[in-house]
């Protein structure tokens, strides 16, 4: 992960009711454990299975703990993730963290796709902590998704929080309902972004940030 340092000054307040928003969380505490325990069951009886059978009598109870896992970014309180962490800060150079790795569950298939995002903004006032933007994406990559929209909402997450001159995301994800399934391997493997303000109105920024990310990446997988 290349980044740039940034200094914390003072720590700003956050608009409560506004970050809530962004995050577009989940009611209730966590997933329904008994729920997706009795649908796995079934979904083994469906193919055949003997869900008695030592091998997968444990599989309903280990897939619904799984679920309660890999759905957290429903319920992951946005406000605990960036309290403390966004400044008050004058500078005003374009931030980037790249390679940040993510696993998600592609809302079509309930299959993963995973891959890497790269995030970007320039300051216009208020920075957040570098450690923070990792997981931001963990937030909205737990849950299910499509990549078009979870890259959208890091952006938008971002925008909102820090209100800064412009925001990029780069997602480049490899989905397993692709792969798995047979379809051609080249769609398998996708690149989406989101440009706001700057890094949309402005070429040469937009381009920055695209030459930076695009030094020395390891393939995905
Ligand atoms: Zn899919």
């Amino acid at each position: 992960m290349k980044n740039k340092q940034v200094q914390a000054k003072e720590k700003i307040e956050l608009n409560y009711d506004m970050v809530y928003s962004l995050a577009d969380l989940l009611p209730g505490e966590s997933v329904d454990y008994d729920l997706i325990y009795a649908a796995v069951e079934q979904i083994l009886q469906a193919i055949g299975e003997d869900p008695s059978r030592s091998g997968v009598k444990d599989t309903p109870d280990r897939v619904a703990r799984m679920y309660a896992e890999l759905m957290v970014g429903y319920r992951q309180d946005p406000i605990e993730i960036l309290n403390g962490a966004v400044f008050d800060e004058d500078y005003d150079e374009m931030v980037v963290v790249r390679d940040i790795e993510f696993y998600s569950l592609c809302e079509h298939h309930l299959l993963p796709f995973l891959g890497r995002a790269h995030v970007a903004y320039l300051p216009k006032g208020k920075v957040l902590g570098l450690s923070k933007i990792p997981r931001v994406v963990d937030m909205f990559a737990r849950r299910l998704q499509v990549q078009e929209r979870m890259t959208r909402q890091i952006a938008e997450f971002i925008q909102g929080v820090l209100d800064p001159m412009g925001v990029a995301v780069v997602i480049e994800g490899l989905h397993l309902c692709a792969t798995m399934r047979g379809v051609k391997k080249h769609d398998a493997r996708m690149t989406t972004s989101a440009m706001l303000g700057a890094f949309r109105s402005h070429a040469p920024t937009r381009q920055e940030f695209l030459d930076n990310i695009s030094r020395g990446s390891p393939p995905i997988l």
